[in-house]
């Protein structure tokens, strides 16, 4: 790095982990290009998020604003049981976003100069202090620091770390999105400014609403987001993951991509799991979609002057409503450590090394509780 230059960070990966690192990282005083594979928006999953205080604090700290308000309030948590009666009401009040939200308004907050789509990260090596990243057009872009955002099957981690591999947990979520004029009005009702969820016997259910398509938190205007864990064998899994042009998707399944026979089945299996209100939610769900549940955790995020940041260091369970809260601190924390970097004697490497240490400690926590969260709700023994 010359004096008195900025420093640059190459970012790969343009979705939440990403945009967050490239957004807290200028605000503290670096250069961030963003090299996303995906030559397209990436809006096609928009699904819910809980928002997160580690969120909350991450763009403000960048100075990125959301719509007011960013999401859509519950005010209860209800637990429903097999005949829709409410078995037990907790007051406890949250906000959920969606996905689309944050990644709009991130990505509207950065100069499109600094965004690269269609870009695909495939190695890197070392000249001098520099790093320099390779991609698959041919293109190589140096710079002080790479930061491998770049999601659960991570090319930077594979390069890195290649024992490192997601495990499956032996279930999935189905996910679905409703909006809110075509749920049937008891179920609707039932749900309305509320978090609810239908536990049972090795499956579980929820359900909250989101804003709207285009981030609208109109009463009438926005979403029910469910969620429906169940368990599948490995066997299993494999088929569903054939989509329905006959491709094998290598981890999920996004909308739209479902078997039409895999829909009918899930539709036909609903009464035997679920209550009135959560079987209404899959009914009216025109394009359910599938994430498997899987457990990874990085035993490292720096490499000299490569990291591992968001999904591609640590993944969290959904039941710790974590991965994009843990992104956000990783980001914010790293562009903390690296804001002194370049005016004051405290280096990348020495600054990294702190980062580090606090960064695998929230994400082995969070790995953790998931862990032990999901497998008592799905009655899974090891
Ligand atoms: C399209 C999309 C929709 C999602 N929707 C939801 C949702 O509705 N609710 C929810 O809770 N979570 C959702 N997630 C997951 C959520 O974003 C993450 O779990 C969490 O925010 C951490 O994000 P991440 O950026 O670390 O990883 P990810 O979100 O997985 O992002 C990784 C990014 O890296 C890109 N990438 C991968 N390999 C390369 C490469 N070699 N070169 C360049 N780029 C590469 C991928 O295309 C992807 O955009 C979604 C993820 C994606 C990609």
């Amino acid at each position: 790095m010359k004096s008195r230059e900025k420093p640059r960070a190459v970012v790969i990966g343009g979705s939440l982990g990403g945009l967050l690192t490239a957004n807290t990282l200028r605000a503290a005083g670096w250069d961030v290009d963003v090299f996303e594979t995906s030559p397209d928006q990436l809006d096609s999953r928009g699904g819910g998020v809980v928002l997160q205080p580690d969120v909350l604090d991450a763009l403000a700290y960048a100075g990125v604003e959301l719509p007011n308000p960013p999401g859509v309030q519950s005010y209860d948590r209800i637990y429903l049981d097999r005949d829709d009666h409410i078995i037990e009401q907790l007051s406890m009040p949250q906000m959920q976003t969606s996905w689309s939200l944050l990644y709009r308004a991130m990505k509207s907050a950065l100069p499109a100069y600094a965004l690269h789509a269609g870009e695909t990260f495939v190695d890197f090596h070392m000249e001098g202090e520099q790093i320099v990243a390779q991609f698959e057009s041919g293109r190589s872009e140096q710079a002080d620091l790479l930061i491998g955002a770049d999601g659960i099957r991570s090319t930077l981690r594979r390069r890195l770390l290649p024992e490192v591999v997601p495990q499956y947990a032996g279930y999935v979520a189905w996910r679905g999105l409703v909006d809110e004029p075509d749920l049937a009005g008891v179920a609707a009702d039932r749900l309305r400014n509320r978090f609810a969820f239908q536990h049972g016997e090795g499956y579980s259910g929820l359900c909250y609403l989101i804003p709207g398509e285009n981030d609208s938190t109109i009463s009438g205007q926005r979403r029910f987001n469910w969620v429906w864990y169940r368990k599948y064998s490995a066997a299993r899994l494999d088929e569903l993951l054939v989509d329905r042009h006959g491709v094998k998707r290598a981890f999920s399944l996004p909308p739209g991509s479902t078997k039409g026979a895999d829909i009918d089945h899930l539709r036909e299996d609903a009464p035997k799991w679920l209550g009135p209100t959560f079987r209404a939610l899959v009914d009216s769900t025109d394009d359910p979609f599938m994430q498997p549940i899987v457990d990874l955790l990085s035993p490292k995020m720096v490499f000299g002057r490569a990291v591992l940041l968001g999904d591609a260091a640590s993944v969290p369970r959904p039941h710790t409503a974590g991965s994009t809260a843990k992104a956000a601190a990783n980001a914010h924390a790293l562009a903390l450590a690296l804001s002194s970097t370049w005016q004051s004697g405290v280096t990348i490497d020495s600054a990294l090394k702190r980062w580090e240490s606090q960064q695998l400690q929230r994400g082995k926590l969070m790995a953790e509780l998931g862990i032990s969260l999901g497998d008592r709700l799905m009655k899974i023994v090891r």
